[in-house]
């Protein structure tokens, strides 16, 4: 099993290395997807290899002075790390415009790249719209058809829907190690569960579907973990939180039973439709996602994250929620206030982190994280006192 993480945990720190590798040992091309909502089974079907594009950990230094400082870390670093050349590996970048930030990224990197062939999609934002279904049927036809001309090949039905299927299963088997980690029957430490998701975005699907079906097997039958403060992760869209924000969590005695992180559940939750045609699968795909896990960058009409988040930490039995916020991004900032005050009128506690690309001072967040771990166990062993007293009368 070590050996299975390790592969995985490779792949995920260091995407662009693998991606080169591919590239060496197929010959084959190497698409980039930016978040959140771009399915990759139609490049996949193309023959190439279809990797969400992450931040990485180097400095912000030669992309500085292309970006507003108030762009979020992701987005800063996408600018960087295309200035220092990390983006050659990739033939083509598939670009959304899920939000204001990414757009101004999507114009520098197409500046400072001139060369780099750039698919650039708009999905409808309103999801339950009247038009939504065929206009999400069109993009993603127009998406096709681009895939063809950059990859020089005809993406036939068939080929789409064993992609499609591929993918599915990939996220099954993710689900799955889900359930284990609600149930507490895994040890997989959320520095783990990170890099299996991640990792995901990043490598060949037929070569990561094989070691997560051997990595199933074997953490069902691990020994359970001590259980200590359970809690939902919640937020940080487009990229992963540090993995030493995850490893403070969990030092200071919290384990992490579930979450909405980008790349965490909510890359995995749905699945595509395996019955009608590929387009009608991918739109209803994409239309239907919010409705299951809301999207702050989506909307849905009457559909709110806060609703979402007390009922998945209901569900999940979690005893507290700490929200990772990365710092400008938007979105999640015009929800926080919402969330807030559902969580504080129902008496669940929940801490809010920001984070930063550069980093955040752990040592003062430790001391939050304590606190907020001492608070959840108070709350916790008064709310069982008090069952017990309901039942003693
Ligand atoms: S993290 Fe937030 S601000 Fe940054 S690209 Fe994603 S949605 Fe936009």
């Amino acid at each position: 099993m070590q050996n299975i993480l390790t592969k995985f945990a490779q792949a995920a720190t260091r995407p662009m290395d693998y991606a080169k590798q591919w590239k060496r040992d197929t010959g084959g091309r190497v698409i980039g997807i930016f978040p959140m909502h771009f399915p990759a089974e139609l490049a996949h079907a193309a023959g190439a290899l279809p990797i969400v594009v992450q931040e990485d950990e180097e400095p912000i230094t030669i992309g500085q002075s292309q970006v507003f400082s108030f762009y979020c870390g992701y987005n800063r670093s996408l600018i960087d790390q295309a200035l220092r050349g990390e983006f050659d590996v990739l033939d083509a970048i598939l670009f959304g415009d899920h939000c204001v930030q990414l757009l101004g990224t999507a114009d520098v990197i197409r500046a400072h790249l001139p060369g780099k062939p750039i698919l650039f999609n708009q999905l409808c934002s309103i999801l339950d719209a009247d038009w939504a279904m065929e206009e999400t049927r069109a993009t993603f036809r127009q998406l096709w058809l681009e895939l063809e001309t950059l990859t020089g090949t005809k993406i036939d039905e068939a080929s789409v829907n064993a992609s499609i299927r591929l993918f599915n299963r990939n996220r099954s088997l993710m689900r799955r190690i889900y359930d284990l980690r609600r149930a507490g029957e895994t040890t997989l430490s959320a520095r783990n569960m990170q890099h299996i998701v991640k990792s995901s975005m990043v490598m060949d699907k037929a070569q990561h579907t094989a070691l997560l079906e051997e990595l199933v097997t074997g953490l069902a039958q691990a020994a359970p973990k001590a259980r200590s403060v359970r809690v939902f992760l919640s937020g940080h869209l487009c990229h992963a939180p540090k993995l030493s924000l995850l490893d403070l969590f969990e030092d200071s005695g919290c384990t992490v039973v579930d979450d909405d992180l980008y790349t965490g559940y909510r890359f995995i939750f749905a699945d595509i439709d395996e019955a009608g045609t590929a387009i009608d699968g991918l739109a209803s795909w994409y239309l239907t996602r919010s409705q299951k896990v809301p999207c702050p960058t989506r909307a849905v009409k009457g559909l709110d994250w806060e609703q979402y988040l007390l009922q998945a930490v209901a569900q999940s039995r979690a005893q507290g929620l700490i929200i990772l916020m990365a710092k400008f991004c938007e979105p999640h900032m015009f929800f926080y206030p919402e969330i807030k005050e559902a969580f504080e009128k129902n008496g669940i506690p929940h801490l809010l982190v920001e984070t930063e690309h550069e980093g955040v001072a752990l040592e003062s967040l430790k001391t939050r994280v304590d606190a907020f771990v001492e608070l959840v166990g108070r709350r916790s062993s008064a709310e069982i006192a008090s069952r017990a007293g309901a039942t003693a009368v």
